[in-house]
């Protein structure tokens, strides 16, 4: 969203549930907090209205009928960084940890509280606006003494200028905007390499060590970015 065009725009929520009584509960905690609302019953117009409104956050229920919620957030993802609740079932854990892997930014567990899910929606409103107002200047993510400005696309170590070609750049990205949460191999490969990639894996743990030479202090004992085992790799805020 460009800073400084509308100071004060109204946030609109996209709501996706086809549960009808519980989506409109949760219209009207949204609509009381200030939020103009858009409500969709399935993964189809999720897409649809989701390109149409532009919305400022989505609230995703995972069980739609048709298509997966998890296709949507997938979907959703692929073409922005909007901030997406998950909503999943009590013994949703799979779906959850799906979800989290796709890039959803936080999850709700049925049944909860609009209290709750208020608390929620306004704290990753809050955390886009922040984002959203320094891409005025540059957006820039800062961990463990690593600053990767996104538009210029500088990194410095410890305040050094570190030269890394294109992919490890990317690569460095998609890890710090997962910061301690786990990117899977097929998350990776699939943000920085496009999801078409059909080459040998082994090219994700080579520039993965080429990444670490030049960020870590001790390449072989890294503490930045560190191996989830079996399941891909974690960037740690210390
Ligand atoms: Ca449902």
């Amino acid at each position: 969203m460009s800073a400084g065009a509308n100071p004060d725009p109204r946030h609109r929520v996209l709501v996706v549930e086809d549960e009808r009584a519980l989506a409109e509960s949760v219209r009207y905690a949204l609509e009381v907090e200030g939020f103009d609302v858009t409500v969709v019953a399935t993964g189809r117009e999720a897409l649809e209205r989701y390109r149409a409104v532009d919305p400022s956050l989505v609230l995703l229920d995972v069980m739609l009928p048709g298509s997966s919620g998890l296709d949507v957030c997938r979907r959703i993802r692929a073409e922005s960084r909007v901030p997406i609740i998950m909503v999943t079932a009590r013994d949703g854990e799979a779906d959850t940890v799906a979800g989290l892997e796709l890039g959803a930014d936080d999850y709700v567990t049925k049944p909860f509280s609009m209290r709750e899910l208020m608390a929620r929606v306004r704290a990753q409103i809050r955390r886009s606006d922040r984002s959203g107002t320094m891409t005025g200047a540059n957006e820039v993510l800062c961990a463990s003494g690593v600053e990767l400005d996104v538009d210029a696309h500088e990194v410095r170590v410890d305040g050094e200028v570190v030269r890394l070609r294109p992919k490890e750049f990317d690569l460095l990205e998609s890890l710090m905007r997962r910061m301690n949460r786990l990117a899977t191999r097929d998350l990776l490969i699939d943000e920085v390499w496009g999801p078409s990639y059909f080459g040998d894996t082994k090219t994700l743990d080579v520039h993965i060590k080429r990444l670490r030479e030049k960020i870590e202090s001790n390449p072989s004992r890294p503490t930045r970015i560190v191996t989830e085992r079996g399941l891909g790799y974690k960037f740690v805020d210390v």
